[in-house]
């Protein structure tokens, strides 16, 4: 029977890109089983020669990376430009986790202690066997592969499943793959949620989910009869925050950067903005004046899955009904395609627009009292993942950002957390859980495993039935010299 077939269109014109075969279970079964053999190859191979070959995937990715920013632009619509800086920052990453896996994981010997003194300890972390996959659309190189680099290094196998509207860029990932290695520990399955739920339900050691918190939680259902363990990176509310003694033109041109670019379609992007008050007027004013010179289509491109529109929409209805000022764009600002920027200040707390994730060119900024109330508003979301801060004094900003509850925090930048691969990233509460980058997210894929060996036989053994009273008493000795002082 001919599989069903999903067609890819260009978001910016609506023309056909492509037609991708929909995988269901049986499909996904024959990759997950072809990925369990290369499972056992790629894990037995010495971590030198995981290294060698997932740089050569880098560098096939590398030499052939404008290729692959025309197909992100063609199946999401961002501009080129920000197609190649996605790449860059994703071979980066790949680059940093095939180096350092062998460093993170290696088997290590750790302290016995007292009460074991006669045993070696040795902690290792081996893989987990086939990891599935399941990434998004508005970042779909970076965002799977913040996952993917990092299972594959730590020496398992994969499926990928990407989002229904970048089939190509996950095809395209997996054939330079399979030039590079030449066994198939990397599969993609294309499809719908129907594919990623028969992935969910195959049999994967572990899954690796990026997208709404909404699907996070049918996944998570989902893992729960076979207790498969899970990674959730979810969405986002992002604020930043900005201090009286700031630079006003650095922060404001990093709050619409962080909440425009890529049509405000990013996970960790700016959604929110608390300004201390005596500089909230001069702060407005150069946003306006930013966000008034980007033209949609041109700055960023459209929304890649039409129906976010209507999200946008109704967030910017519900801002302004509840007396927020647009003091850029506005309801009409939502256009077939595209949405143009939106700013509007003085947004009460609990409107949507500033309790739900938009995702769209919508900025909120809202004056706060001081620091503490921007660090209590900022802290109300229930979701957790990323924020920033600007100030003028970088020691009192870095512990603001330690006081938020959030994954990553960055200090006059935004997303700058994004770029450095050693540091972990992931969120908390509605944001997920667990982390991905870093050696955190190299170990997220892996399993301790923990071995002791003997050394030598200890004179005082309690663990034998003909162990002595004078042993135990021993054993009471030792423990309150060493607990009871
Ligand atoms: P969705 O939650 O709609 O989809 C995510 C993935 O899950 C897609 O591949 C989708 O397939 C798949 N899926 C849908 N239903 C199921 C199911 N029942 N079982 C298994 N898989 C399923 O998110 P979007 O693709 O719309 O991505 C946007 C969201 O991702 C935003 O909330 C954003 O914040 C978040 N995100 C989070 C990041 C992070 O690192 N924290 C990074 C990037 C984005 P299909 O598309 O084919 O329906």
């Amino acid at each position: 029977m001919a599989l069903s077939t999903l067609t890819r269109t260009d978001p910016a014109t609506g023309e056909v890109i492509g037609e991708y075969p929909i995988a269901g279970p049986e499909e996904v079964g024959t990759a997950l089983t072809a990925a369990r053999a290369a499972a056992s190859w790629w894990a037995a191979l010495p971590p030198d020669g995981r290294k060698a070959r997932l740089l050569a995937w880098k560098r096939t990715i590398a030499r052939r990376a404008e290729e692959l920013a025309a197909l992100i632009r063609a199946e999401t619509g961002k501009p080129l430009d920000d197609a190649g800086l996605e790449v860059m920052l994703a071979v980066e990453h790949l680059d940093w986790a095939a180096r350092n896996a062998r460093r993170v994981l290696r088997p290590r010997r750790v302290r016995s202690g007292l009460l074991a003194a006669d045993q070696r300890g040795v902690l290792a972390y081996r893989p987990l066997g086939v990891v599935g996959v399941i990434g998004p659309w508005n970042y779909p190189v970076y965002t799977p592969l913040g996952s993917v680099s990092y299972a594959l290094a730590a020496g398992n196998a994969v499926v990928f499943k990407p989002s229904e509207y970048t089939p190509g860029v996950g095809i395209w990932l997996a054939e330079r793959f399979a030039e590079a290695v030449g066994e198939p520990v990397l599969q993609v399955v294309t499809g719908d949620g129907g594919t990623g739920a028969a992935l969910v339900r195959g049999g994967v050691d572990k899954i690796a989910f990026t997208g709404s918190t909404a699907t996070a939680k049918r996944v998570m259902a989902a893992c729960a009869p076979t207790l498969t363990p899970i990674v959730v990176e979810a969405g986002g509310k992002d604020a930043m925050i900005v201090t009286a003694d700031a630079d006003l033109d650095a922060a404001a041109a990093a709050a619409v950067f962080g909440g425009m670019g890529n049509a405000g379609q990013t996970c960790a992007g700016v959604e929110r903005v608390y300004v201390e008050r005596p500089v909230f007027e001069p702060f407005v004013a150069k946003v306006r004046e930013r966000a008034t010179a980007l033209a949609a289509g041109t700055d960023y491109g459209p929304m890649t899955m039409p129906g976010q529109a209507d999200v946008v929409a109704r967030h910017v209805e519900d801002a302004v009904l509840r007396g927020g000022t647009p003091v850029v764009g506005g309801p009409d600002a939502v256009r077939e395609r595209y949405v143009d920027p939106v700013v509007v200040t003085g947004v009460p707390e609990d409107s949507v627009a500033v309790t739900e994730e938009t995702f769209g060119p919508l900025l909120v900024v809202n004056p706060v009292e001081d620091v503490d109330d921007a660090v209590r508003r900022t802290n109300a979301s229930a979701l957790g993942l990323a924020a920033s801060v600007f100030t003028g004094d970088t020691g009192r900003g870095a512990a603001i950002a330690a006081r938020l509850r959030t994954g990553a925090a960055s200090v006059n930048s935004v997303l700058g957390f994004a770029a450095i691969p050693a540091l972990p990233f992931g969120g908390v509460g509605d944001s997920g859980f667990g982390r991905i980058h870093g050696a955190d997210g190299l170990r997220e894929f892996s399993r301790a495993s923990s071995i002791t060996v003997q050394r030598f036989r200890a004179p005082v053994d309690l663990m034998r039935f003909d162990r002595s009273p004078k042993a135990v008493a021993t054993a009471w000795r030792m423990f309150r010299l060493r607990h009871g002082r």
